[in-house]
């Protein structure tokens, strides 16, 4: 399913729009083009978007200007903390009563936000919670960028508890692992990119390296991603080295088998210089026989070598499904073999998971 059902659009936000055309929205209400340049500034700089905070324009302007090009999109209904605070998930109202959720997760020397891009999924991985739901809609630009907004106020609000003296207060790195397939929802995706690339004050000023869009593997968006002239990190969700089993795990694959999923995220990394991320959810007896690495290690090395590492990562499972996470030993086992073949591999940590921090949990049974 890639049509998102039509419903009434988000407002429009300085967000959606790039520089020029923040102007000449500034210009129709009939101001003074450069106050684009001020809302920016406060929106993307400062991180503020009461009119109260905005004592460079004119008291008469800004509620007009906020108005129009600074609605609230996101309305907190829910915040949960787990790891001491350091890690928080927020469930979001959207202005059509749509549920979504972000993750905010602290460590010494980052913080990393994952996001959603839709409000459900069409993809309808049996594993995942947000697949069970399906597609209510696609976000906004300013919806998916605000999410990463947001969290960078509480940020600095001091609203997150830990972190050595020093570590950072901004976020520095930004993953697309929400809820959602951001690829089926390009337009918005790559436009939030640009606003969390572009420099300040047009944007968030972050670095492309510091993103991370995870996918199904849709081939053509995927290649169409590489071409950007953005280069982020491409995290592919495998999950399964054999046709058979990834028909059942992620069913886009009946569309594009795992050969041709593995040759564009090749294409990915020959043409951005950025090492591709695999993704492997380990489920106990399903995907995480050693055979299975061998044959994942075989088909990423039949492409080349230093070009992907692996994430493998304990399955988050959901309520009422018959699939739980491996066992220790045999996940040690399955990163063991695929480094034995010269394969870089990290076990991804599983933050939050109290908190039913993967995976749409939180907002599935907030609804
Ligand atoms: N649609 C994108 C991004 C959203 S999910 C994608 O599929 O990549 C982000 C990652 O979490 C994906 O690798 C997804 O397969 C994985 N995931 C989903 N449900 C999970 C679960 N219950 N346990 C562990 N990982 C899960």
């Amino acid at each position: 399913m890639f049509d998102a059902p039509r419903r009434g659009k988000p407002p429009q936000h300085l967000a959606d729009l790039d520089p020029a055309e923040r102007k000449a929205v500034v210009e129709s209400l009939g101001h003074n083009g450069f106050r684009a340049k001020q809302l920016s500034t406060h929106y993307f700089e400062h991180l503020v978007g009461s009119p109260e905070e905005m004592s460079d324009l004119p008291k008469a302007i800004r509620e007009d200007l906020v108005a129009r090009l600074l609605p609230q999109l996101l309305t907190a209904v829910r915040t949960v903390e787990a790891d001491k605070g350091k890690t928080v998930k927020s469930v979001w109202r959207l202005h059509d009563g749509a549920l979504v959720e972000s993750v905010l997760m602290r460590y010494p020397r980052r913080v990393t936000i994952c996001i959603s891009s839709q409000a459900g999924c069409g993809m309808n991985c049996p594993f995942c919670a947000t697949g069970q739901e399906g597609l209510t809609r696609n976000l906004s630009t300013a919806e998916i960028v605000e999410q990463v907004v947001r969290a960078a106020r509480s940020l600095r609000r001091g609203d997150v508890a830990g972190g050595a003296e020093g570590s950072p207060l901004r976020v520095s790195n930004v993953v697309f692992m929400g809820m959602g397939e951001a690829l089926a929802n390009y337009s918005a995706a790559i436009g939030a990119i640009r606003r969390m690339t572009d420099p300040s004050p047009d944007g968030l000023g972050m670095s492309a390296r510091g993103i991370t869009m995870s996918t199904v593997g849709l081939v053509p968006a995927i290649d169409r991603l590489a071409a950007e002239g953005i280069p982020v990190t491409l995290a592919l969700s495998l999950h399964a080295p054999d046709d058979d089993l990834r028909n059942e795990l992620v069913p886009i694959n009946t569309r594009w088998s795992i050969g041709e999923a593995i040759d564009a995220a090749y294409r990915y990394f020959a043409t951005t210089g950025r090492r591709v991320s695999i993704e492997y959810a380990l489920i106990r007896d399903v995907n995480d026989q050693g055979w299975r690495a061998d044959l994942l290690g075989k088909k990423l090395n039949a492409r080349g070598r230093g070009w992907v590492h692996v994430n493998p990562i304990p399955l988050n499972p959901t309520p009422g499904s018959r699939w739980t996470a491996s066992d220790p030993r045999v996940e040690r086992e399955f990163v063991r073999r695929l480094r034995a073949l010269g394969v870089p591999t990290t076990v991804r940590d599983t933050r939050g998971s109290d908190i039913d921090g993967a995976c749409g949990q939180l907002a599935a049974s907030t609804a």
